[in-house]
C-alpha cells in the first residue's frame, strides 16, 4: 500500500522520511493529511489552508495539533453579506499582534504558519526576529474600498488581514508605507514578507498593486489570486 502511494506521489517530489523501520511521508507533502502547522510549509500550503477554510473540524484539529493558543467564538451570523464562521480569536501565537482580532479558523492557521516564515526571513535580512505585527484588523462589514456600488470586501467575512508593519526584537520598526521603496535590508525584508505571504494566501496585495495598498499588505484567504 505504501509503495503505491509513494509511486503516485513521486512525480510531485514527495520527500519520504524514515523513522526506524516505518516510512513516513511528512504530512505537509500529503494533500489529504491534516496540515502540521509547526512543521515547514511545502508548496501545498496555500491549498491546505483553503481546505481548512472549507472544513471547520479539520481546521480546529490542525490548530489543536499546533502550539497556537486560541479561543473558538460563536459564529457571527450572516447578515447583509457580513458574518464570520469558524470564528477564532488568537490568544498566543508565534508573534504577538498590535491588537486582538477575530477571523475564520483558516486565517488564524495561515497566519500562525506565516509567522514562522516571517521570523526566518527577518533573521536573514535584519538579524533579528519579529516582536510584533502591526495591523489594521480583519473584520469590517463593508464593500471593497468602502465604495457604495462595489461587491463586499473579504473583510466583511473577516477573511483578510491588513498588515501595516513589523517591530523587531532589537527595536527596529519597519513600516510598509515608509520602507517599501527602501533599497536596503528593510525594503528587502518587506518584499520577502510579501512574497512569503503568497505561499499561504491569495490574493495578496501590497504597495505594488495600487495606491490603496500603499500602507499595508492585504492577506486574504484563497487558493488563487494576485500576488502583487
Ligand atoms: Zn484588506
Amino acid at each position: 500500500m505504501f509503495g503505491t502511494v509513494a509511486v503516485l506521489l513521486y512525480p510531485f517530489g514527495v520527500a519520504v522520511a524514515l523513522y526506524e523501520d516505518t516510512p513516513r511521508i511528512p504530512p505537509n507533502w500529503v494533500p489529504w493529511a491534516t496540515p502540521a502547522l509547526d512543521e515547514d510549509p511545502t508548496w501545498l500550503a496555500k491549498y491546505q489552508i483553503s481546505r481548512l477554510h472549507g472544513d471547520a473540524d479539520l481546521c480546529f484539529a490542525a490548530l489543536d495539533g499546533s502550539h497556537l493558543e486560541y479561543n473558538r467564538l460563536d459564529d457571527r451570523p450572516m447578515d447583509n453579506g457580513c458574518g464570520v464562521t469558524a470564528r477564532t480569536e488568537i490568544l498566543q501565537s508565534n508573534i504577538p499582534y498590535s491588537a486582538g482580532f477575530e477571523s475564520p479558523c483558516a486565517l488564524a492557521a495561515g497566519l500562525y504558519w506565516y509567522e514562522q516564515r516571517l521570523n526566518v526571513i527577518a533573521e536573514e535580512h535584519l538579524g533579528s526576529s519579529v516582536a510584533r505585527i502591526e495591523h489594521f484588523g480583519t473584520y469590517s462589514c463593508r464593500n471593497i474600498y468602502g465604495r457604495e456600488n462595489a461587491r463586499r470586501s473579504a473583510h466583511a467575512l473577516a477573511e483578510a488581514i491588513d498588515i501595516a508593519g513589523f517591530r523587531l526584537m532589537d527595536g527596529t520598526e519597519i513600516s510598509v508605507l515608509r520602507d517599501w521603496d527602501d533599497k536596503g535590508p528593510k525594503g528587502l525584508f518587506l518584499q520577502a514578507a510579501r512574497d512569503e505571504a503568497c505561499r499561504f494566501f491569495g490574493p495578496v496585495l501590497s504597495p505594488d498593486y495600487n495606491a490603496a495598498h500603499a500602507n499595508h499588505f492585504h492577506l486574504e484567504l484563497g487558493s488563487f489570486g494576485l500576488c502583487r
